[in-house]
């Protein structure tokens, strides 16, 4: 890609740069606070906003509770 962000962005590498899902910021999503939605969210606030929740917290819920699943 050869688009330039603006002054200032030299060095940013736009295969890095996500838009957030939320709040439409754009972002390197190697610097996301989110840890498992780096992609989708800039981060954790973003993460939680729009899904209620985070995959962080749901995964360790789960872990948590190992609750036996009954066959189906
Ligand atoms: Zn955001």
């Amino acid at each position: 890609m050869e688009t330039s962000i603006g002054p200032g962005a030299v060095g940013v590498n736009l295969n890095h740069i996500k838009v957030c899902a939320r709040c439409g910021l754009r972002y390197d999503w190697r610097k996301s606070a989110s840890s498992t939605l780096k992609m989708t969210y800039c981060g954790a606030l973003c993460e939680r906003a729009d899904l209620g929740f985070t995959i962080d917290a749901l995964v360790r819920a789960e872990r948590i509770e190992k609750a036996p699943v009954p066959p189906l």
